[in-house]
């Protein structure tokens, strides 16, 4: 991917921005030497392993191996392809990118990219016409009886598709896009036959916008007759559906400091009208971690429908938005299935209150619990009291523990002391199950995983130091090739340290690397981040090199001694004596 640019400007592009400010905006670093710490933003942890290094300008997670430099961070943080990361990156620095973009076929995806977005907008506004027109009368009555203002209508672009099959297709050939574009983009459907016709067909449509103000998809309600209530564009070059959140354009300027996640495009819309213009939702997809993670670092407000399928989605919603340890907290909907429904009855002002009786996770769950339960009958209040138990022994800090056990009692009539006599239950049936599972662990590792392991270390730390250092390079390299190394990125690596000392090292080691290494970042930060903040480099890098040719040796000797070469064992064992 990095051919669409040239290597020179990637490399621009990347000295421009400073790694530990990029990774600052994103998480809280602490200063140890020449490198930073902190709690990975890619993995949930409270004992911070995301390591940052301003010599070497890289990133990597000794927790979940994220790593790489600047740019992978920017595409994993972000969530963006390669280009995108570049472009971000570029932007921030006041970098201008080329017309050409360094490349043709990044400048063809682009352009792609640009036409398609034209198309969308010409498509919204053509839609918005039909909806304004004489044909939309029932659409117009249909958004009126469900209480959206004319304004509001405007605001979200809403429209109608005519229920013709090809009303799109003819506007959109008039003003000279071409049918496979029109294809591409999902506005379109090509039969087997060959045959084009419009999508959406008799639908009230509502464009999805991302960040940037493109419109990149729309979603279609059905007005009547067959077919799906909800129909939404199919993926294309400018629409992922997991990487999206409806209005999330608006919502990232209401100036409220939190997000509230809904399901429907009706709930969001609903509560812009009335003044609430925090909400978001998915795009008719099960929320992923990437839309998760586009809000994650602002509080949050999970308010599904309040029925079965609604508060299975917020489970899971709480599920995905605990590995950011976002601020949660659950709105429950009293009246009324949904929001929308709820801002009809009540208003804004009502929805608000309900902002501020909104619970914890944990309460929520505990609710959810007991709403379902009969006291009266002792079976269920069993059940329920394991559950409960389970619930309580998730929550890691005690007085938040004893408050909820405090709740539960209250409510249960069963006594704090019972609760906690079962929590303590479960908690010893986890610390069980921990140990035999680390046991496990151990015995795996004991037949010989141990040891290569020791050899994977040695290697990466002796590869870290030559990479960093050229007198480091200078005193080992000749004691070693590349088949001095168990593993084929170590190989690889080393290869690579070689051309770009023995080339007359341009630029910095590091990044030389990454570039000759595309697509191994992760790996190559593994290996590169290993060894940080040396006092004594020189004795460390000698360590390093002892230990691998040590293992080698071992390994030798191992072979020879389960092969029984009594010639190999013994020569083995007097080099091993003459070095000494
Ligand atoms: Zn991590």
């Amino acid at each position: 991917m990095a051919a669409f640019y040239s290597d020179e400007l990637v490399s621009e592009i990347v000295s421009a921005n400073d790694i530990v400010d990029i990774v600052s905006a994103y998480v809280r670093l602490k200063r140890s030497g020449s490198s930073f710490m902190g709690c990975c933003p890619f993995h949930r942890e409270k004992t911070p392993s995301f390591h940052v290094s301003a010599d070497k300008q890289l990133y990597h997670c000794f927790g979940c191996g994220a790593g790489g430099s600047v740019i992978q961070f920017i595409m994993n943080a972000e969530g963006l392809d390669f280009p995108d990361a570049l472009r971000f990156l570029a932007d921030r620095a006041g970098i201008r990118l080329p017309e050409d973009g360094g490349g043709a076929l990044n400048e063809q995806r682009h352009n792609r990219k640009q036409r398609i977005y034209a198309m969308n907008r010409d498509a919204a506004r053509f839609f918005r016409e039909c909806l304004l027109s004489p044909e939309g009368e029932t659409a117009q009555k249909y958004l009126t009886k469900r209480g959206l203002s004319g304004k509001t209508i405007a605001a979200f672009g809403i429209g109608l598709s005519p229920s013709g099959w090809d009303g799109l297709l003819k506007h959109l050939q008039k003003k000279g896009y071409d049918r496979a574009l029109m294809v591409e983009a999902g506005l379109c459907i090509q039969s087997e036959k060959g045959h084009t016709y419009d999508r959406f067909r008799g639908r009230v449509m509502f464009p999805i916008i991302d960040v940037r103000g493109n419109i990149i998809g729309f979603g279609g309600r059905i007005l009547d007759g067959d077919g799906a209530k909800y129909m939404n564009s199919p993926e294309s070059i400018v629409y992922d559906k997991g990487k999206n959140l409806f209005a999330l354009n608006i919502a990232k300027k209401s100036g409220r400091g939190y997000y509230i996640l809904v399901e429907g495009y009706m709930d969001v819309i609903s509560l812009h009208q009335a003044g609430i213009n925090a909400a978001v939702a998915g795009c008719g997809t099960a929320l992923t971690r990437e839309q998760a993670r586009l809000i994650a670092k602002s509080p949050v407000y999970l308010c599904y429908d309040s029925d079965e399928a609604g508060m299975k989605a917020c489970e899971r919603a709480a599920e995905i938005f605990k590995e950011f340890e976002t601020k949660l907290r659950v709105v429950t909907i009293s009246d009324g299935k949904d929001a929308d429904e709820f801002i009809k009855k009540h208003g804004g002002e009502a929805f608000e209150e309900l902002l501020k009786k909104a619970k914890t996770v944990t309460e929520h769950r505990l609710d959810m619990l007991l709403r379902d339960v009969d006291l009266n009958d002792a079976t269920e209040k069993i059940e329920m009291m394991g559950k409960a138990a389970k619930l309580f022994s998730g929550i890691s800090n005690a007085v938040e523990r004893e408050i909820y056990i405090a709740r539960l009692a209250a409510k249960s009539g069963i006594s704090a002391q019972s609760i906690n006599s079962e929590v303590r239950k479960v908690n010893a049936k986890n610390i069980r199950k921990e140990v035999s599972g680390e046991l496990r662990k151990t015995v795996g590792t004991t037949q010989g995983g141990q040891k290569s392991k020791r050899r994977t270390m040695a290697e990466a730390g002796l590869l870290s130091m030559m990479a960093e250092s050229e007198k480091v390079y200078l005193k080992f390299a000749d004691e070693f090739t590349s088949d001095s190394f168990s593993e084929d990125i170590h190989k690889q690596i080393f290869d690579h340290i070689c051309t770009y000392y023995k080339d007359g090292k341009d630029g910095r080691c590091a990044d030389f690397l990454m570039k000759a290494m595309t697509g191994n970042e992760k790996e190559l930060s593994t290996v590169l981040m290993v060894v940080q903040n040396v006092d004594n480099e020189m004795q460390a890098a000698h360590d390093f090199a002892e230990a691998v040719k040590n293992e080698i040796f071992n390994e030798k000797l191992q072979k020879a001694q389960s092969e029984g070469d009594i010639a190999l064992i013994s020569e083995l064992l007097k080099s091993k004596k003459q070095k000494a």
